[in-house]
């Protein structure tokens, strides 16, 4: 007869005595500072002269709010039909991009590995590579091998284009094979940056190998990119809101299917995608539309050189005023009215707005996401009547950083907020203590900084590692804009209630 499983939350089990005991054993052997050194340590570190110590720090970045080149990389090959993300380097830093992405979409991420190590990284890892290409090819039957390199690799100079014709030469890799690659370095750039050069190898390999010549126009189709998305929900309603204005459309990288699979009790490596097919076709579309720049830079500026495509691009259009904007984006290259459907859809929207303004109206807000989520922040922000104060933007630039200022100067309530870029999380704590504010708006990583500021934590972007299912809802568009409004004004108004005395415990809010 079976045994029932006697299984203990880790909460409760490591209150027990053994586990007790084993904390102070280890507290005594580390001989630790005394507790009343710890809390003073800890008091002045949300002083005002530790913020001056901390802004003046070069040489150490503590909890960036960003994530490494090629996690971007494997991310952008997911969004196409049957490829497979290839990581030349170490295994480690495979393990880490997986385990990051699977723990934000909660869906199992399929990548490979050169498994980089002493040897390869003392005589160079081309046989690691060819032999790589050789075993996933045979093991996995993928259309596609999207390849990109880790710190190591990059370190010493591994070459991956001559790397990858030798390995075509000894026949390790089928002629016909498609192989985008991207040098993708984590000690500079951000997810972003390796997102977009991989995204751009990936147009720019399957256009190159079609032997096609661009035909702007000839097309009546749109081309729409999303860029580092971490919303599958927000694939959806950028189809929904295309299919209510009825324009064709193409998105080139596509990766909602490979990131929210059913549970039909068969696992496949490959679900859905951009068919690769359809990427040189994407020449002759009528026009492209990005709801990213930042992170879209280099792939835009190739759809524009080399297809000779008209280009319009949008940072995350989170909001009524920059769904506004979006939607005559997509009216003016389609030459189609905008729907009334959606018309209304924003009436309802802003009335939502209107019901809950004297909720949100007047709250300060500290921020920290990438550029584009950024800049759509503030403006919903801005919109709701909220002052958004302090604003991190670690893998942002002069760039943003101007855009962002521009938008904060357009409205009364952007008087007080600054804008720190290549700044980390630990900057954004000493920024919570010496200006504090009611509510801090970003990734799971922030919820250290605002646990410690006793401030709530309103979760948008990437990486949402404590919440479920968050990445289903959009966050775009005017639907996404409900979505955001009910859980900020849901969360001031826990925090109220949990505050509120008896007599102010209101049944109506
Ligand atoms: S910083 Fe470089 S070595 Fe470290 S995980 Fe990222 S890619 Fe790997």
């Amino acid at each position: 007869m079976s045994e029932r499983l006697n299984i203990v939350d880790h909460n409760q089990l490591f209150r027990q005595e053994k586990y007790v005991r084993q904390r102070e054993g280890k507290r005594a052997f580390e001989a630790p500072c005394s507790p009343e050194e710890v809390t003073s340590t800890l008091e002045y570190t949300k002083t005002k002269e530790y913020k001056d110590k901390n802004f003046a720090r070069t040489a150490v970045v503590v909890n960036p709010a960003k994530a490494c080149q090629p996690l971007g990389a494997v991310m952008a090959a997911l969004g196409f039909e049957k490829t497979l993300p290839f990581i030349h380097g170490s295994q480690g830093c495979t393990a880490y991009f997986r385990s990051h992405l699977a723990r934000h979409f909660k869906e199992p991420v399929p990548a490979v590995s050169t498994s980089m190590t002493e040897d390869a990284a003392v005589f160079g890892g081309m046989r690691n590579l060819i032999d790589g290409m050789e075993n996933c090819i045979a093991l996995y039957q993928p259309q596609m091998i999207a390849v990109c390199t880790t710190c190591m690799a990059e370190v010493i100079g591994d070459d991956l284009s001559a790397f990858l014709a030798n390995a075509r030469q000894e026949g390790a890799l089928p002629e016909d094979m498609p192989v985008p690659f991207a040098n993708t370095p984590s000690f500079s750039g951000s997810h972003i940056t390796g997102y977009d050069a991989m995204l751009r190898s990936v147009l720019e390999t399957l256009y190159n190998k079609s032997g096609r010549t661009p035909q702007p126009g000839h097309e009546l189709k749109l081309n729409v990119l999303l860029g580092f998305d971490g919303y599958t929900g927000n694939f959806a309603e950028m189809r929904r809101i295309l299919g209510l204005f009825g324009v064709p459309y193409t998105i080139l990288g596509d990766h909602s299917s490979n990131f929210d699979s059913g549970a039909t009790g068969e696992y496949s490596y490959y679900y859905g995608g951009t068919p690769l097919e359809d990427v040189p076709k994407a020449a002759d579309a009528a026009g492209t539309l990005a709801i990213q720049q930042h992170s879209l830079r280099k792939t835009l500026g190739y759809m524009k050189r080399t297809w000779g495509q008209q280009v319009s691009s949008v940072s995350t259009p989170l909001g009524i005023h920059a769904t506004d904007r979006l939607l005559e984006e997509i009216s003016r290259l389609s030459g189609r009215e905008i729907p009334e459907a959606l018309k209304q859809e924003r009436a309802r929207i802003l009335d939502a707005m209107m019901d809950s303004h004297a909720y949100l109206h007047g709250k300060r807000v500290a921020m920290a996401g990438d550029p584009d989520m950024l800049i759509g922040l503030i403006g919903f922000c801005l919109e709701l009547g909220m002052e958004p104060v302090h604003i991190v933007c670690s893998n942002g630039d002069r760039k943003f950083e101007k855009e962002a200022e521009l938008l904060l100067k357009s409205s009364p309530y952007g008087a007080e907020a600054t804008v720190h870029c290549g700044q980390d999380l630990w900057h954004m704590r000493s920024l919570l203590f010496e200006d504090p504010v009611d509510l801090a708006i970003g990734s799971s990583h922030l919820k250290f900084a605002a646990k410690e500021a006793k401030i709530p934590l309103l979760r948008v972007g990437f990486p949402i590692f404590d919440r479920h299912h968050m990445h289903r809802y959009p966050i775009i568009g005017y639907q996404g804009a409900l979505n955001l409004l009910t859980q900020f004004v849901n969360t001031v108004l826990d925090v109220m209630e949990e505050q509120a005395p008896d007599h102010s415990f209101d049944l109506v809010r």
